[in-house]
């Protein structure tokens, strides 16, 4: 493993595969495929020998960014997809059967939520639980349970996961760990750290960082043991185990699900993770001032934050993440405030969804991307009408504080 910092690693990474003409970026390779000067060539690369053929199984351009989260991740290898979402369904669709138990987080990012509901559909038994506690993680286990999926920072709500204590429990038990990293990021914690088997991030958040291109990627972190594991079909059981769980990932969730990333798209996610660490830093110390004030407010109900020692896992998170506590804020407004004026009166932040761009970002939660559960469910959630999630970009702070300031002003209590 490579004794540099993250960011020296990540901006060398394309210049030490050797690119043409010295090229300090991976070039773009659009073609959508390969040809070979020796058939028996073109045959071993369909057979398993490492090359490219079409570009729904990867390009060049995508294997350079799959090799940076990789080392992000401190894992041993990658698999790009479309959107994070792509990534997810691989790993669900191609590692689960019938009659399969899954034990997920009950805080989990909404979309992540529709497709445990198309898994139940398919036959998966899809298990619940206050991830919070390892305890109620252990007493769902069952015989077929399979996998274990937990958000490291849950989306919208930040309940932080006992990430280390499921970890060590999962190793125990030879159950394989999926964390979808996403709200964090490897450079608060690689996954690996806490025992994840696999890896999600969607790149299309803090990764890419700029809001102008989608991705997901899979990571193997190298700790599950594969040969254990009962679904790899025989075509993939060959050579290193370690490689297995990948080979089936990559081959069975490009082909069936056809959700490849595009070469366009993988470049500009590839220039945006070079300044993953500078925006982290000016993202969580804005996002822990905004916090801190609208904490303090009285328009405000309650401000759900890690990095504020009120947050229910706060010392885990310091525990965690070296006192970065992630962009991530939702915030209850009075029930006497109309949220809608409310968030017409803002001028800096964006209005829209996403969620770690280099631009705030906030809407409101229950009449957006958790509109379609319906009010019940929601109440069952704890989710208010008065909720806001914001995603703090890298602003200056003080026009961040200024805008809620002037907004709030509207509504004195
Ligand atoms: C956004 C998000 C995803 C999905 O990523 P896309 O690239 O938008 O498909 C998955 N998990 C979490 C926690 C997210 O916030």
């Amino acid at each position: 493993m490579s004794k540099n910092g993250f960011t020296t690693d990540v901006v060398h990474a394309d210049r030490r595969m050797g690119t043409e003409h010295g090229a300090v970026h991976q070039p773009l390779h659009p073609s959508s495929e390969y040809a070979f000067k020796d058939a028996r060539e073109l045959a071993a690369v369909f057979q398993g020998k490492s090359g490219f053929s079409y570009a729904r199984q990867g390009t060049p351009t995508t294997a350079a960014l799959e090799q940076k989260v990789t080392q992000m991740e401190q894992g041993v290898a990658s698999v790009s997809f479309a959107s994070g979402m792509a990534a997810i369904s691989a790993i669900f669709f191609t590692l689960l059967r019938q009659g399969d138990h899954l034990i997920c987080s009950k805080y989990i990012f909404g979309n992540t939520n529709s497709v445990l509901g198309t898994l139940q559909q398919f036959g998966v038994e899809v298990s619940l639980v206050d991830a919070t506690d390892v305890e109620q993680v252990k007493a769902a286990k069952k015989s077929t349970t399979r996998m274990v999926f937990v958000e490291a920072i849950a989306n919208p709500g930040t309940q932080l996961a006992d990430l280390a204590g499921i970890g060590e429990w999962c190793g125990d038990e030879q159950l394989l760990y999926v964390i979808d990293n996403t709200l964090s990021g490897p450079y608060l914690a690689p996954a690996k750290q806490f025992k994840a088997g696999l890896v999600v991030n969607s790149l299309s958040k803090s990764i890419g960082g700029h809001g102008h291109a989608l991705g997901g990627m899979v990571t193997d972190t190298g700790l599950f043991d594969w040969e254990s594991y009962p679904h790899i079909f025989d075509a993939y059981r060959v050579g290193n185990s370690q490689a297995w769980g990948m080979a089936q990932i990559k081959k069975k969730g490009l082909r069936d699900m056809g959700a490849a990333m595009s070469s366009d798209a993988a470049h500009r996610l590839a220039v945006g993770a070079e300044t993953l660490p500078l925006r982290m830093r000016q993202i969580c110390s804005n996002a822990l001032s905004l916090a801190q004030f609208l904490v303090q407010q009285p328009q405000v109900v309650a401000v759900h934050y890690p990095g504020l020692a009120s947050h229910p896992q706060h010392q885990r998170a310091t525990d965690y993440f070296q006192g970065l506590y992630g962009g991530l804020l939702a915030v209850e407004l009075h029930p006497s405030i109309d949220v809608f004026d409310f968030l017409n009166r803002l001028n800096v932040l964006a209005l829209s969804t996403h969620l770690g761009d280099n631009r705030s970002l906030v809407l409101p939660v229950a009449h957006t991307i958790y509109y379609e559960m319906g009010a019940k469910q929601r109440a069952l959630m704890g989710i208010a009408d008065g909720l806001l999630r914001i995603s703090v970009g890298i602003e200056e702070t003080q026009d961040l504080l200024a805008d809620f300031k002037q907004a709030l002003a509207a509504y004195p209590m």
